[in-house]
C-alpha cells in the first residue's frame, strides 16, 4: 500500500505542477500587456523632488491590478512626502502560512534629457530594445510582476499562502518607504525582490547564465579628522595636521582586510569561474576551496570585478584640510568609504581602521546614512529549486547560481527585519547594454516572453 500511496501522491503533485506549467506556457496576451504597462510607467517621471510622479506610477499599477480582478480595498497607495508606496494583497487559502512578498521600486534615478540620444521619459522600441529611464531598473520588472499576478488570477489560480506585492517609492534615494514596507510586512515568509537584471546574454544575444542575489555588502562612510592649534606657516612645527592625516591614510590604504568566503560566494566562484579567462578562473576555483591561498587572493584582489567579492574593502574617497595658503592647518578631514562583507557590524570595521591608522590623534566618526548591516539570507533549497525551474521554463539548461551584490537594494531593509530576501529579476541583458542609472538605458523586448514565463512559474511555485 505504501508505495502505491507514495506513487499516487507523486502523481497528484506532478499533475498540479504540470497544470501550473500549462498556465505558464501560453501567455502572449500577458506579454503584450506587460510591455504596454512598462511603457506607460516609463513615461511617468518618477524622480525624487518637485513633480515626482511615483504616485501616478502607483495609480497606474493599481488600475491594472483592479482591472485584473484585485479588490480595490486590497490595493493601497500610501503617500509619503513627494513619493508613495503600494501594497497589493492576494489572500491565500491557508491562513497559517506566512506571506510571500514580491518587492520592487517605482522610482528611477534622475535623467537629463539633454544628455540622452532620445528623451528618457518617452519610451521607444528600436532594434528590439526598449529605451527609457527605468527600462532595466526596474519598470519592466514591475510590470511583469503586476501582470503575472493578474494572469494567475485570470487562470483561476488560488495560492495557498498570501501573495503581497510591495512597491517602494524611493529605493534610489532615501529608502524611507522601503523601511516602512519592511516594518509593515515583517511577518513575511520571504521576499522576492525582482529588481534589475539577473540574466547574462553573450555578445551574440545567447543566454549565458542567470544569477540571483542572496546577500549584499554593507555600505559605510567613516570620517577621519585631525586637528591642530595651527599658526603662521613661516614657523612650522610638528605634528602638522595634514601630514598626520596623510600618513594615516597611507597606512589605511596599505591595510588589507582578511579575505572571506561564505556559502553564497563559494557557490558563485565555483559556478562563475567557467566564464572567466584562465588565470581568474583558476584563482576563483582555488579560493573557493581554500580562502587562505595567497596566490589566488593576490589575483582576485588585483581584479576590480572580484576584489569586492573576497572581503571587506575600504578606500579614501574625499579629503580636505587647511584654511589659508599661508597658515598651518587647524584641521584635516577625509572620508573612508567601505563595502563590508556580510556578517560584520560597521563599528567593528571602524575599529579595525582605527588600528590600521595607528595614530590616536586621528578621530574616527561613523557618518553613514541610510544603510544597515545585514547578514546573508540562507540558501533555501525550495528557493533555489523554484528559481532554477522558473529560469529553465524560458531558457532550458542555462546555468543558475547565486551571487552577492556589491550595492544596496530594498532587500537590505527586509533582511534587517530578519526576512530571507532574494534578488531575482527575470530579465536577461548583454554586458554591453547594462545602462542602469546611466545614459540611454535599455532592455531587449524579446526577453519579455521568457521573463513572464519565469515570473509566473516563480510566483506559482513559491505560493502553491
Ligand atoms: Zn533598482
Amino acid at each position: 500500500m505504501r508505495p502505491a500511496t507514495a506513487a499516487t501522491l507523486a502523481c497528484v503533485a506532478l499533475m498540479s505542477v504540470s497544470s501550473g506549467q500549462a498556465k505558464v506556457a501560453d501567455h502572449g496576451q500577458a506579454d503584450r500587456q506587460a510591455l504596454d504597462l512598462a511603457k506607460r510607467a516609463i513615461a511617468l517621471r518618477s524622480v525624487r523632488g518637485p513633480g515626482n510622479q511615483v504616485p501616478q506610477v502607483a495609480a497606474l499599477f493599481k488600475s491594472a491590478l483592479v482591472a485584473g480582478g484585485f479588490n480595490d480595498a486590497d490595493v493601497t497607495i500610501t503617500p509619503v512626502d513627494d513619493t508613495a508606496f503600494l501594497i497589493a494583497r492576494w489572500k491565500g487559502q491557508d491562513p497559517k502560512l506566512k506571506p510571500l512578498v514580491i518587492s520592487g521600486h517605482m522610482d528611477v534615478v534622475a535623467a537629463n534629457p539633454a544628455d540622452w540620444e532620445r528623451d528618457p521619459f518617452t519610451p521607444v522600441v528600436e532594434n528590439g530594445l526598449l529605451y527609457g529611464r527605468g527600462a532595466s531598473d526596474m519598470k519592466l520588472d514591475d510590470a511583469l510582476a503586476v501582470v503575472a499576478l493578474v494572469e494567475l488570477k485570470r487562470d483561476g489560480y488560488k495560492p495557498r499562502r498570501d501573495i503581497v506585492l510591495a512597491f517602494s517609492g524611493d529605493e534610489e534615494t532615501t529608502m524611507r518607504t522601503t523601511q516602512m514596507l519592511a516594518k509593515e510586512l515583517a511577518n513575511a515568509e520571504m521576499v522576492l525582490n525582482v529588481d534589475g537584471t539577473g540574466g547574462q546574454l553573450d555578445p551574440e544575444g545567447k543566454p549565458q547564465y542567470f544569477t540571483w542575489s542572496g546577500a549584499e555588502k554593507t555600505y559605510a562612510d567613516f570620517e577621519l579628522t585631525v586637528t591642530s592649534p595651527g599658526g603662521h606657516s613661516s614657523r612650522p612645527y610638528e605634528p602638522n595636521a595634514i601630514n598626520q592625516l596623510a600618513a594615516a591614510l597611507v597606512r589605511i590604504g596599505q591595510y588589507k582586510f582578511k579575505p572571506e568566503l561564505s556559502e553564497l560566494t563559494r557557490a558563485y566562484f565555483t559556478a562563475a569561474a567557467r566564464y572567466e579567462i584562465p588565470e581568474i578562473a583558476a584563482a576563483m576555483r582555488t579560493f573557493a576551496a581554500d580562502p587562505a591561498d595567497s596566490r589566488a587572493i593576490a589575483v582576485l584582489r588585483a581584479n576590480p570585478m572580484t576584489v569586492g567579492k573576497i572581503g571587506t574593502t575600504c578606500v579614501a574617497t574625499m579629503i580636505s584640510g587647511g584654511h589659508a595658503l599661508n597658515a598651518l592647518p587647524q584641521r584635516a578631514t577625509a572620508n573612508i568609504n567601505c563595502r563590508i562583507f556580510p556578517g560584520h557590524p560597521r563599528a567593528q570595521i571602524m575599529e579595525e581602521l582605527r588600528r590600521a591608522a595607528a595614530d590616536p590623534s586621528v578621530q574616527f566618526k561613523d557618518i553613514t546614512e541610510g544603510s544597515v548591516a545585514t547578514d546573508a539570507s540562507p540558501i533555501r533549497p525550495d528557493v533555489v529549486d523554484a528559481i532554477t525551474r522558473a529560469v529553465h521554463v524560458g531558457y532550458p539548461g542555462v546555468p543558475v547560481f547565486p551571487t552577492m551584490s556589491a550595492g544596496a537594494s530594498d532587500s537590505m531593509w527586509f533582511r534587517n527585519e530578519h526576512i530571507p530576501s532574494y534578488g531575482v529579476s527575470p530579465l536577461f541583458i548583454k554586458e554591453g547594454d547594462r545602462f542602469s542609472h546611466g545614459l540611454n538605458e535599455r532592455i531587449p523586448v524579446g526577453d519579455v516572453g521568457p521573463s513572464m514565463a519565469c515570473m509566473l512559474s516563480l510566483l506559482y511555485d513559491l505560493s502553491k
